[in-house]
This record gives C-alpha cells, structure tokens and sequence, in this order.
C-alpha cells in the first residue's frame, strides 16, 4: 500500500450568513443519496405516502398539494416535540458547533456546518411560523418554501449521520440529529424517502432482518459458524434457535451472519454461550422471527422505528425468556436503550418480570449469582449490552480468559456514536478490552469516548452511492486510526458497531492505512479458555480467523 502524503488540504468557505439562504442547485457527484423506490415504500408492511411514483432530485414529481403537505407536517411536528420547537428558536449562531461535524471537515461545505445544516429547515420555520419572519421574510432570515429549497433539505439531511457530535459542543444542547431526523420525516409526508434506509426498513419489517435473510439462511451461517469453531477447538459446539424456555433471547445485527469481519465476532458469542451453558447452565437463544438487533427505522421516522421494535419484544415474550442481549450494534444501543420501552410495551411474561424483582443472573443460574444488573437496565427495558454482560463475567471471575492469545494483535478502539456518546457505554468495552489484550491503545483524547468522530457512514448513510461523503466523513477518525498505526505499531481497529466494521475496510483502504478491522467479540472468542469443555490456555492453536497463534516475530 503506498504512504498516504504527510498534509493534505480542504478548503473550507465561510460565507455571509444571507447567502446560506440560496438554495444550491448544484448536487455533488457522490453526495447525493438516491430516492426509494415505488416497490419499497408501497410494500404491504411499510406504507409511505406517495410512495408509488419513481423519482430522482432533478424531477420531484411532487404531489399537487405537496407544499400545504410539507407545512401540515411541519406544524404536527411543532406541536408535538418540544426539542423540535426549542432547537428551531434557541440558536445564537455562535459557530460553536460550526467545526465539529465530520462532514464540513471532509467536504468544506458550509452547508454541512451543523448551524448551516439547521439553518436549512429553520429558515422554512422563520418565514411560515413567525412572525418576524411573515413580516420580514429574507431579512428576517426566512424563506420561502419552493422546490429548490425542497430539493437542498433532501440533500443535506441525508449528508448527516445523526451522530450528535456537534451537540455536545452546542452551549444551549441543541441535537442537530434530532432536528434531522424530524426533518427526514417531514421529507417522507411528500414521497421523498432515501432509497438505501428504505430498502433496509423493508425487509426488516418483512423478514426480520435487514439483509432480507429467511429463516433457514439465518440458522445455515450460525451452523456454519459452529463447524468452523469445532476447526479452531476441537469440541462440537451448539445452540439455540427459537428455543422456548431459554434464559435469554440474543439479538444481533444481520450483518454478523456473514459479513466480514463480522463474522468473526459472532464466532466470539458463540463460544461465550456455550461455555456458559456447559459450566452454568445458562441457555441463550437466537430467534429467527427477531433476527436484527438493528433498526434503520431510527434513522427514518418514529412511526418506522416503533414498528421495526415491536417484534422483539413480542418474540421476547412468546418464547418466555427473562431478559435480552444484544449484539454488537451501534445504533442498536439507542434505540433500544432509549426509544424501544417508550414505543413498545415490554414482554409481559412470568419469567421476564420474576427476573427483572432481582436482576441477578444467579436466578437463572446458580454458579452465576453475584452477577447483577440493576444499575445497568430498569426491568422494564430488560436489554444488556454484549460487552456490559462480558464486563460483568469478566469482574466476577465467571469465565477464564488467556490474553496472550491476542498477541498478534495491538488494537485500538474506535467509540460508536450511539453507544459512546449516544447512551455512555464507554468503560465496558475498554474493561473488556484490557482483560483479554496485552497490547491496547487509545487513539487522540480529542476523538473518543463522547467525542469520537463517527465512521461517516451511519444514520442510514451506508450507500454506495454517496462513497465519497463516506470517504471525507471518516477522515477525521481515520488520522486518527493513522497516529496510532505510526505511533504504536496498532493493526487492529476494533469496534462493536456493524455499520463502522461494514464501512471501515473501506476508509482503511481508501487512506491507506494498512490495518485490519474487527469487534471486542473476536478478541473475547480468542482469549475465553474453553474450561467446562476441558480446554486449557495452551491447547488453541488457532485464532478465530484461522491464523496461527504463537506466530514467531515478522512470520
Ligand atoms: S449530528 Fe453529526 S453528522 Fe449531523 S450535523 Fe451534527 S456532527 Fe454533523
Ligand atoms: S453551537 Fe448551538 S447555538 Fe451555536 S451555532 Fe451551533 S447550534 Fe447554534
């Protein structure tokens, strides 16, 4: 791979504020996200509203009455969420957030400046629903609502990724994000839906999944995984499918069934699982009714999210467990941290409430008591997060783990959004991480923890069609990834979000860095020493992507 140049540079403009208020009429190669559709948004199971005519940027084919249409959504939306309303009067435009979001960095457009990003659909705001604004218009900062204008909040709102960054340096806390994602729901009151998030939301209404995979693909890849671990430990191995009367439903993204380096992550909890069946008794299941923990839903609207949440507390409870895991999952983490219990009702069964009276899983398993989770979820949530629920084995000595079987790997760990900044899963993994490595190292205080910068590619942004948004958006956490590589000799970036670990190979390659990408799990799956199962430190010879362990220097 040949060395990426010490400098490089992208002009960044600041414009008179006015002239923000012009709407670009020019849409970028790459930037601009394709419309869904006619078959996605008309699907039995996700009905949008004008979702039956194809259309591109340059020819709307809006409905008649799409403008009263727009304001009606507007006004619903007003009314509804404070957030919304505050975040459209509280703006001083101070620029405090100006420089924070990935985007403007990558791109140096100044319409990507989260200000410039609100300023957007708060212009529409001033002009239609103040009265500075009726009164004043462009002088006042308003404008009228056209199609041109309608085009420009299409484009901007699929150039975020909802990531929150720029909030947290907002003195007043406004969430961009949340504007956005309102803003993407008005779009849809119009037909105007992204056509990448749409076809994702689809199929996960109608199979599950987002990938579209049908039952028997679902339970032929977690098979498969089974055979290769028997290749890497010698012992047959495995599990649960829509098993009822187990203790806890897992939940993962549809990406860890067969993507790489997903793969090897979902090879990590099935090792989990089956040591603490075979030493504890502690039964796990996978459902192929819900079979992803994530939801693009949250990208898209909240009518889409409830849905696409709803199954799986409904499977939670038709199969009578006691609690939940999921998998490693960015925006997973949020939505089901923040948004499912307040769109759905939680599982109403015997075993989930008697659980959730003393959430210590040595009522479900003896050999595991002491283990608790009372600070982690109300019971009424009933969600733990795969690193929260490893962190907590790790720290009551419930499994045994060999770290020097991750020797060949000196990792750093990249914060998702969600679950960094978004819902404060921040120690856990890095507990997890320094319990089962020798060699981890952080990246730049400046780009982790809450102030990681996002892979430039979530909240719905993983299309193909918009590869060089993607590429500029993950700069900044890619010289990062950079200084850690020159810095520390790193040849891994781990992570626990399947979209980073889907667009990072990528970036990776595109600002030719030369190290490999994975999850906390894969490192986990290496170093758990297989004890119930007779295993001992010494006896794997193999890591979970088949490489030799013990490899001598420069091998
Ligand atoms: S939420 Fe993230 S992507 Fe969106 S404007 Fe803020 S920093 Fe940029
Ligand atoms: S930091 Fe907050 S108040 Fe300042 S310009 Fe940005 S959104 Fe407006």
């Amino acid at each position: 791979m040949e060395e990426m140049p010490e400098k490089i540079e992208i002009r960044q403009r600041f414009p008179e504020w006015r002239e923000m208020l012009k709407p670009v009429k020019k849409f970028e190669e790459g930037r601009l996200s394709y419309i869904s559709l006619p078959k996605q948004v008309d699907s039995e199971f996700f009905k949008m509203p004008f979702g039956d005519v194809e259309r591109d940027l340059h020819d709307l084919k809006l409905p008649e009455n799409w403008k009263e249409l727009f304001l009606e959504a507007m006004k619903e939306t007003l009314e509804k969420n404070r957030a919304f309303k505050l975040f459209m009067d509280i703006c001083v435009r101070c620029g405090a957030c100006a420089d924070k979001c990935h985007y403007y960095i990558g791109t140096g457009d100044p319409k990507n400046m989260p200000v410039g990003r609100a300023e957007l659909i708060r212009s529409v705001y001033r002009r239609y629903f103040t009265l500075s604004g009726k009164i004043f218009g462009k002088w006042a900062g308003a404008r009228e609502l056209t199609e041109d204008v309608v085009r420009e909040l299409y484009y901007y709102a699929y150039q975020c990724s909802l990531c929150r960054r720029c909030s947290l340096f907002c003195p007043y806390g406004i969430d961009t994000a949340e504007i956005v994602w309102w803003l993407r729901r008005i779009l849809s009151r119009i037909g105007l839906n992204q056509r990448f998030m749409t076809i994702s939301i689809e199929a996960s209404a109608r199979t599950g999944n987002h990938l579209g995979l049908l039952p028997g693909g679902m339970a032929g890849a977690i098979q498969q995984g089974l055979e290769e671990l028997k290749d890497v430990t010698g012992f047959d191995l495995h599990t649960y499918i829509n098993k009822k009367g187990a203790d806890v439903l897992f939940v993962a993204p549809s990406g860890d069934y067969f993507a790489t380096p997903h793969w090897f992550v979902m090879l990590g909890y099935l090792l989990l699982f089956n040591e603490l069946e075979e030493k504890y008794g502690l039964t796990v299941t996978w459902s192929t009714y819900a079979s992803e923990g994530g939801n693009f839903g949250t990208f898209h609207s909240y009518e889409a999210a409830q849905l696409l949440n709803s199954k799986i507390y409904k499977e939670a409870e038709r199969l009578g467990v006691s609690f939940i895991i999921g998998g490693e999952c960015g925006h997973m983490w949020r939505d089901k941290h923040q948004f499912i219990n307040t769109m759905n009702n939680p599982p109403k069964n015997e075993e989930w409430k008697r659980f959730w009276e003393n959430p210590d899983l040595g009522e479900l398993a003896e050999g595991l008591r002491g283990v608790r989770f009372d600070s982690y979820a109300s019971g009424e949530h009933g969600w733990i997060h795969i690193l929260e629920f490893t962190a907590a084995l790790i720290e009551h000595k419930k499994i045994t783990l060999d770290k020097s079987r991750n020797d060949h790997w000196a990792a750093t760990y990249h914060d998702p959004c969600n679950v960094a900044r978004g819902m404060g899963l921040i120690e856990e993994p890095r507990y997890v991480l320094r319990n089962v490595m020798n060699k981890f190292y952080e990246m730049p205080e400046h780009t982790i923890k809450e102030k990681t910068y996002c892979c430039g590619a979530g909240g719905g942004l993983l299309a193909d069609e918009i590869m060089d948004l993607r590429m500029r958006g993950v700069m900044p956490r890619m010289m990062a990834a950079r200084h850690v590589y020159k810095k520390y000799g790193v040849n891994i970036l781990l992570t626990p979000c399947a979209i980073d670990k889907a667009q990072f190979p990528h970036a990776l390659e595109y600002w030719k860095i030369p190290i490999e990408v994975g999850g906390p799990m894969e490192m986990v799956g290496n170093a758990l020493v297989l004890t119930a199962f007779g295993e001992k430190p010494e006896d794997r010879q193999y890591d979970l992507r088949g490489e030799p362990l013990n490899k001598e220097e420069g091998e």
